[in-house]
């Protein structure tokens, strides 16, 4: 089975580029030229110059003493939460920034819902000299001031998205609306393996660095470079694409796949698209998510801003209709049990997304000889307040 999207930018049945007529031209010219500006040996040479000064790649792959211990198996934990900004959607907006430049472009824009990716967006706009628009869901501005703060501490200028439910929904219509006015100056930076072709595919590819590294890691540590699990949360798929990538083709290696179950995927609370979401199209590609009879999405729920999105990236949907992976609907209660587990037995506290992955091994049984990798895929500083008034901390 092939894990590559084809021509059209489909996984299978899912993916595609279903966008206005007004951007078909830009789509168009990047769906053209992005694979061979990314190959270049100059562009290569630069982003891996930035992913190791910049970024602090490669990140280790630590075998895990406490977790191997408790669940009888061997655990790796990637740590992408040392990256800096704290989690892996640095490596993605190091890549399209860079594409950016070589495209001509001298202004980006983003849209956020928690500000994660706003803030790792502002990052590198700083670092190239770029001026940076954030579109943002007026009630995510309230909600996530830290975020917002950092984004303009940066130099970001921060727009209210003051239409509708106020969320993310609203603040992608809007950046996309900014990106029809202004094609010619602007790059459109998306921060998951979302959106029309190109992005998914490309999103992949920057975060791809990730698997190569634990196959080289693997290599010096366990004398093979596969391992038997691979384990990641999934919001619109970005991380766990990473660590999966240049595993998808080895059916030796197992993928499982965390979702934000919020209160249960069986209530009206849930993120967990593998397990709710029907097919249509979402952000410009033909994908599963949740949805109304109408096919309007649905508000996704999960304790984890990063996993509340209502739908995931193509490959998913494509990965679902073909068993590639295992789906888990990890509930608010286990992720945060989990979080606070790998404190006492590691010494880390996880981003609440990570923490989705790691309670996996709550739920599912390994071999002792198994070797698990959990893409830890942030630093849980951002979500202090939340683990402090959840335990009463
Ligand atoms: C944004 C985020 C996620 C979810 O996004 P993906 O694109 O699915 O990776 C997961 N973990 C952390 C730490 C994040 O910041």
């Amino acid at each position: 089975m092939n894990y590559q999207v084809d021509q059209n930018g489909f996984y299978g049945n899912y993916g595609g580029a279903f966008i206005p007529e007004a951007l078909s031209p830009i789509i168009t010219k990047l769906q053209n030229e992005y694979v061979q500006i990314i190959q270049e040996p100059s562009f290569q040479k630069e982003m891996e110059e930035l992913l190791k000064d910049y970024v602090g790649r490669p990140t280790p792959l630590y075998f895990a003493k406490g977790l191997s211990k408790k669940y009888n198996t061997k655990v790796y934990l990637k740590r992408e939460d040392l990256c800096h900004t704290g989690a892996h959607k640095i490596n993605n907006t190091i890549g399209q920034i860079l594409l950016a430049k070589k495209l001509g472009k001298n202004k980006i824009v983003a849209e956020t819902g928690a500000g994660q990716h706003g803030v790792a967006t502002a990052t590198v706009c700083a670092l190239m000299g770029m001026e940076c628009i954030v579109y943002m869901g007026a009630l995510d501005i309230a909600r996530q001031a830290p975020n917002v703060a950092r984004m303009k501490m940066l130099g970001a200028e921060v727009r209210a998205a003051e239409s509708g439910a106020k969320t993310l929904k609203e603040a992608v219509d809007e950046a996309l609306m900014y990106w029809v006015e202004n094609p010619d100056d602007t790059f459109y930076l998306i921060g998951s393996a979302v959106g029309p072709h190109p992005y998914p595919d490309m999103v992949s590819r920057f975060q791809s660095v990730i698997s190569k590294e634990i196959r080289k890691q693997l290599l010096e540590k366990e004398g093979k470079e596969e391992p038997d699990y691979i384990i990641a949360c999934v919001g619109g798929g970005s991380n766990a694409v990473g660590a999966f990538y240049h595993f998808l083709e080895d059916n030796n290696v197992k993928l499982i796949v965390a979702e934000g179950g919020g209160e249960g995927a069986d209530t009206d609370k849930t993120a967990a698209t593998s397990y709710v979401g029907k097919p249509g199209v979402l952000h410009g590609s033909k994908t599963l998510f949740m949805q109304d009879e109408q096919g309007e999405p649905l508000e996704a729920y999960s304790v984890s801003a990063g996993l509340d999105y209502p739908g995931f990236g193509p490959l998913y949907a494509h990965m679902k209709e073909q068993n590639r992976a295992e789906f888990y609907a990890i509930k608010d209660d286990e992720a945060m049990q989990a979080g606070l587990n790998l404190c006492k037995d590691e010494g880390i506290i996880p981003a609440i997304e990570s923490s989705h992955a790691l309670a996996v091994l709550e739920q599912r049984k390994f071999k002792e000889d198994d070797i698990v990798v959990i893409n830890l895929s942030g630093r849980g500083d951002k979500d202090l307040d939340n683990y402090r008034s959840y335990f009463n901390f």
